[in-house]
């Protein structure tokens, strides 16, 4: 019954406001591990990581684009094959993307062009890869990825099936979804125009 002290709600206040303002390295105290795990495990056995991949239920999926690994090899750079076609990871924080922050424009894929994420979908998580909170409505598909001996949701490009990231729930960033795509810069490219331009200069190409 009895009215909280002020000296009981400035507590409360604080200890919430102590909380949050912990949460970011919290976040960032627990990169290393993930990021550690990537790093080493990937580079090393890149032939593993793909006989351990995602299931063959997966890489078997019909996208609209489809391509062969020597027509991708013709188009995508040798760091962009390894990353999109063989489920890699690029190294933290060197990304073109991870600190780039517009206003308005459109990241699209760096396979086959399709709009993936617009500009204000994109957050600032401190991860070192750039992160959203959600992608264009049905731009990005979902897939359990089971390597590395942890469960994650793997994301890759709906029209050609190209490995983009991984997607994480629930680490409390005040996000709309509360949700991070974790995307390599080199998965993607960006066009500052907005998403509706950048569909027609698609059409029209
Ligand atoms: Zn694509």
């Amino acid at each position: 019954m009895r009215f909280p002290t002020f000296p009981t709600i400035v507590r409360t206040f604080y200890t919430f406001s102590n909380y949050t303002a912990r949460l970011p390295l919290q976040f960032k105290a627990l990169q290393p591990v993930t990021r550690g795990t990537v790093l080493k495990s990937m580079p090393t056995i890149p032939f593993l990581s793909n006989l351990f991949s995602i299931s063959a239920a997966t890489r078997d999926m019909s996208y609209p684009v489809q391509k062969s690994d020597d027509e991708w090899r013709a188009v995508l750079s040798k760091e962009q094959f390894r990353i999109l076609r063989q489920q890699g990871t690029e190294a933290p924080h060197i990304g073109k993307y991870d600190k780039h922050a517009p206003s308005t424009g459109v990241y699209t894929c760096a396979g086959c062009d399709a709009p993936l994420y617009t500009a204000n979908q994109k957050f600032k998580s401190g991860c070192g890869w750039p992160a959203y909170f959600d992608n264009i409505p049905g731009a990005v598909t979902r897939h359990t990825d089971s390597t590395l001996g942890m469960e994650r949701t793997e994301i890759v490009c709906s029209n050609c099936g190209g490995h983009l990231g991984h997607v994480f729930k629930g680490e409390g960033y005040q996000t709309p979804t509360d949700e991070r795509h974790c995307v390599n810069s080199i998965s993607m490219k960006f066009s500052p125009e907005d998403e509706g331009a950048a569909k027609s200069k698609d059409s029209k190409a």
